[in-house]
């Protein structure tokens, strides 16, 4: 079997999965066996049906008596079966899976896993486990590995596929890695580690297998890396733009700012200049966490780039955001003769003059050529648009577009230089090891004077009291809130603006009669969208209901309070987003996640943002605490996800690290890494 055949392509019960395990990142047979486990259940135990008691996790084997469907008025549906094995008879019950007696028939020889309880002065094994004996258990009698689920896919079916494709293909000519690595650093051959981490014997054979398969995941993606600077290297071509250095025109406007820029941007604006006056077109990373001010320094990064004559183009994932670019850097730059123009998907063409009056300009030829800079969404990929001299590319909140579109907007210049931004939370140290093929600068601190933003988790009997609290808080400060709604389905549709506008009216006439509140979601016309923040930031509301579109990039320094509603369906990193809305001045401000959840690794879970305030450090407790499908709409975190690997294990990075710098000089004679390396998307690691 071809395990890189794509899962669409398999057809039956594949085909109709397909939609479902893409959002588990199956996309080919492959993608199967390095779906890993995130936990075991631990169903070791073989005990003899006499032995069991009520309490234990026990693995039992013997044969079925008797199976049947019974319908009672309390249950409606219950699946009843005895069990016995040399020693003694066991009741065996499920709840509402008629199905089962079709599966199993009286006679078979099962094995069935589950919590023994007692019931009407029976021992009863409750809703096991079960399979049919024929050769190896997969579900019962052992570690079972239990996956990262989505609906309609269990872990049950998923190991399944694992273990018939464990068996089906050629595992051993799947290891690419070169033999003097694995022997050198005592690694487990890869057959031996799929099989490992998806049926291991015990936790310590878990630790080596998962250790091998995250250093091959890491020493991929550096010597993608590498591989990627020595292209960028190669590039001879020179960019045309030529930068004279303008310093005492920067420090001018330095001076004309409301603030003063922290050490970080400071750092940042000095690299990214050293950068524009290279013959080389800049490859550059403004990784800082939110609110930590990327945009005045992209802003710096195209007044220079106007001063020398290049035009820039900066693109956002939103329309929101790509709106409020255009007025941040409008009120910045225009005073300065700098023009400004914006292009979204609902906005031809439109223009900040001078004076910060807009005007409509339709551009018939849509070959900028009277504009400094333009903003905008993804509507700036369209071929209509092109430049005249196009030399700074600016990505903002990089990690929400993909490859194409990142190579798209390079390529409506002439090798211009290229500035991404993001928020992604990879700690420092990490990212530079890890993205060696780009340079990195870091906004590591926050603007003078902002407040931790206090964080509490708010259960169901405080909401009242919390409702309270906030309508005093906003009078007392005179600031204004944003009340999130939860989060109901990944993409915006009716459902979700149906139940917003439906809170939406109890907050307005019910809970906070006496403030103004307005509605923003995303089936709003742009240009309602763009009316209710403009009215929210001159505070003509005192609180925005919306729903989770306000994630990312917003900028309303007067908000004070963030209300997340059923904040357990989100990710740390995407409350941390949502958090990052308000804490923008030097106002304390604060975040109340409300939850109705009372499991405690939940609560756990979201605890960590009372404690937490780092982008990075909740992005790796995420990771160690969430467990599979709980989680709606998880947005990539940044430049490239590990699957298996952890960001937090410094030591096989750097050893991954080294082994690629050996490795790759002498790639020629490792036929197999080579080849596997060309099948791969390069571009898939970083912007490039
Ligand atoms: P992000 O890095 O999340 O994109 P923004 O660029 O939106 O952050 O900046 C957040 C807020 O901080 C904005 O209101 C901006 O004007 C303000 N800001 C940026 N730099 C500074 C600074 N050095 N001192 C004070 N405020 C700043
Ligand atoms: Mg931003």
């Amino acid at each position: 079997m071809n395990v890189n055949t794509p899962i669409a392509g398999i057809g039956g019960i594949y085909k109709k999965y397909a939609g479902r395990l893409e959002k588990l990142g199956i996309k080919k047979l492959e993608d199967f066996l390095f779906h890993i486990p995130f936990r075991y259940e631990d169903f070791s135990l073989i005990s003899k049906i006499s032995s069991v008691q009520a309490g234990e996790i026990v693995t039992i084997q013997g044969e079925i008596t008797e199976i049947k469907n019974e319908y009672t008025r309390k249950w409606k549906n219950l699946q009843k079966a005895k069990v016995a094995d040399e020693t003694d008879e066991i009741d065996i019950i499920w709840f509402n899976q008629p199905y089962i007696p079709k599966t199993l028939k009286k006679g078979d020889r099962v094995s069935l896993s589950g919590k023994v309880k007692f019931a009407l002065n029976k021992l009863v094994l409750e809703t096991p486990e079960f399979e049919v004996i024929n050769g190896n258990t997969i579900h019962t009698g052992r570690l079972v590995p239990i996956y990262p689920e989505t609906r309609g896919i269990s872990s049950k079916w998923i190991r399944r596929q694992v273990y018939k494709l464990l068996h089906e293909s050629d595992l051993i000519s799947m290891d690419t890695m070169p033999n003097e690595i694995l022997t050198k650093n005592s690694f487990m051959k890869l057959a031996d580690a799929l099989n490992k981490i998806h049926f291991p014997n015990s936790l310590d054979e878990v630790g080596e297998a998962r250790k091998r398969l995250s250093f091959d995941e890491l020493f991929m993606l550096q010597l993608k890396g590498i591989i990627k600077k020595e292209d960028w290297k190669k590039k001879t071509v020179t960019n045309s733009f030529k930068i004279v250095d303008f310093q005492n025109k920067i420090e001018e406007f330095l001076e004309s700012l409301p603030f003063e820029l922290t050490n970080a941007q400071k750092k940042a604006v000095e690299e990214i200049l050293k950068d524009l006056k290279s013959k080389k077109p800049m490859n550059r990373l403004l990784e800082g966490d939110v609110g930590s001010g990327k945009t005045v320094v992209a802003a710096i990064a195209m007044h220079i780039a106007c001063l020398n004559g290049f035009q820039s183009v900066i693109m956002a994932p939103t329309e929101i955001l790509a709106n409020q670019h255009f007025d941040t850097i409008s009120k910045l730059l225009t005073p300065l003769g700098v023009t400004v123009a914006l292009k979204t998907g609902s906005i031809k063409y439109k223009v900040a003059s001078i004076k910060y009056k807009k005007e409509k300009i339709h551009n018939t030829n849509y070959i900028i050529k009277n504009t400094d800079i333009l903003i905008g969404t993804h509507a700036v990929l369209s071929d209509k648009i092109n430049f005249d001299k196009l030399g700074l590319v600016i990505i903002d909140e990089q990690q929400r577009f993909g490859v194409r579109q990142r190579s798209i907007i390079r390529g409506k210049g002439k090798s211009p230089h290229l500035l991404t931004m993001t928020a992604t939370p990879i700690p420092r140290t990490i990212a530079l090891t890890l993205y060696g093929d780009l340079d990195l600068s870091f906004l590591d601190e926050m603007p003078h004077g902002r407040k931790i933003v206090k964080t509490w988790l708010t259960p169901e009997e405080k909401r009242s009291g919390a409702y309270q609290w906030i309508e005093k808080e906003l009078k007392k400060n005179k600031s204004q809130a944003f009340i999130i709604c939860p989060f109901i389905e990944e993409s915006e549709t009716m459902t979700t603006v149906k139940a917003a506008t439906k809170e939406f009216e109890i907050l307005k006439t019910k809970i906070f009669p006496k403030l103004k509140l307005a509605l923003l979601h995303g089936k709003l016309k742009s240009k309602e969208k763009e009316q209710i923040l403009t009215d929210f930031k001159n505070k003509k509301y005192d609180i925005l209901v919306a729903t989770p579109v306000v994630e990312v990039g917003i900028d309303i320094p007067n908000a004070t309070i963030m209300v997340i509603e059923a904040s357990e369906r989100f990710g740390l990193s995407q409350l941390h987003q949502l958090r990052g809305r308000v804490g923008r001045s030097n106002m304390q401000s604060y975040c109340l996640l409300f939850t109705e959840a009372k499991n405690t690794k939940t609560l756990e879970r979201l605890r960590g943002m009372e404690r937490i305030h780092i982008g990075a450090e909740l992005a790796e407790l995420d990771l160690r605490l969430r467990g599979p499908g709980e989680i709606f709409g998880t947005t990539q975190h940044g430049i490239a996800e590990l699957k298996i690997a952890s960001f937090s294990d410094l030591p096989l990075i750097q050893k991954a690290k080294k082994e690629a710098e050996d490795i790759f000089p002498k790639l020629k004679s490792y036929p197999k890494l080579s080849e596997k390396l060309q099948s791969e998307n390069l571009s898939q690691i970083s912007p490039d």
